[in-house]
């Protein structure tokens, strides 16, 4: 059925919140290349229409052949959307501004909500036969809760939400949490709460750690230790269509992706439980 829980891999997780620039794109960057140097397998999947994670990643425009749209609008097969990164076990499925007509386009659809999910399982079951894997999805949302964020989540395991360390953190937070709670009551029974990351914390800041503090009082174990230091590093990798861990591996930015990325991997090994949002 349609909320079966899936077995194996990829896990597929929505990086989501609909705020703009909380560090969803760059999250989504560091974090998948910082599992690929783990020796993950990794696919990030741009959703949203703007492309940042593909020009971050390294494919121009001109080079997004089939992408994201056309595995949502016209069920073209993810690996045909596929391209490789210059990180080892890193691939892309691109995106581009198509993608910002495909919620207008799909509106009367039948299973709108499902399109990203179908794909997902299709994929699944062209790595199973080619006897080939792939340990993690990470798609990167558009900052809006609308029906691309909304395929996302029924097609993800997980739900994982970056939060900037700023006054207005929280702000909104409840809002997603319902659209989590829509989805899984509806479109994914088994949808669950990856974790929260903090990002661009300064610790010169005061504001910063009292936002940190704010959080962990609010969302308790499932804020991630690691947090994400405000490194200009960070902000200067995309700019080179290189993931930080690329362009300074040794940087405070890359570190941080690094560990979260270790211990994401611990989490997974944690018995699974039903975490409510
Ligand atoms: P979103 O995808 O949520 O809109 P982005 O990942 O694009 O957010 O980040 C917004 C801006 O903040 C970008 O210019 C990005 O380079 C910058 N940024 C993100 N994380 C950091 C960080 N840890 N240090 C410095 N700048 C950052
Ligand atoms: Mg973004």
């Amino acid at each position: 059925s349609d909320t079966a829980p899936r077995a194996g891999a990829p896990k597929v997780i929505a990086i989501a919140n609909q705020k703009g620039g909380v560090g969803k794109t760059t999250t989504a960057i560091n974090l998948a290349t910082a599992l690929a140097a783990i020796g993950k397998r990794v696919i990030v999947l741009d959703l949203d229409p703007q492309g940042n994670a593909s020009t971050g990643l390294g494919v121009p425009r001109t080079e997004r052949k089939a992408t994201s749209y056309d595995v949502l609008v016209n069920e073209r097969p993810i690996e045909e959307a596929l391209v490789d990164t210059a990180v080892p076990g890193l691939g892309i499925i691109p995106s581009d501004v198509d993608l910002s007509g495909a919620e207008l386009e799909l509106s009367a659809a039948p299973r709108r909500s499902y399109r990203l999910r179908h794909a997902v399982d299709k994929f699944r079951r062209f790595l199973g036969a080619r006897a080939t894997h792939c340990d993690y999805i990470l798609i990167d949302c558009p900052p809006s809760l609308n029906l691309l964020t909304v395929n996302a989540m029924t097609a993800a395991d997980s739900v994982l939400v970056p939060l900037q360390c700023e006054f207005f953190a929280l702000e909104g937070l409840s809002q997603l949490m319902r659209t989590v709670d829509l989805v899984r009551g509806n479109l994914n029974k088994s949808l669950t709460i990856q974790g929260v990351v903090l990002t661009m914390y300064d610790r010169r800041n005061n504001l910063s750690s009292q936002v940190a503090a704010d959080v962990r009082a609010h969302f308790g174990d499932r804020v991630y230790e690691t947090v994400i230091p405000r490194n200009v590093r960070v902000s200067e990798a995309p700019s080179f269509g290189k993931p930080v861990l690329l362009y300074d591996l040794a940087c405070p930015g890359s570190q941080a992706y690094v560990r979260l990325a270790r211990e994401l991997v611990r989490q997974e090994r944690r018995p699974a439980e039903a975490v409510p949002a």
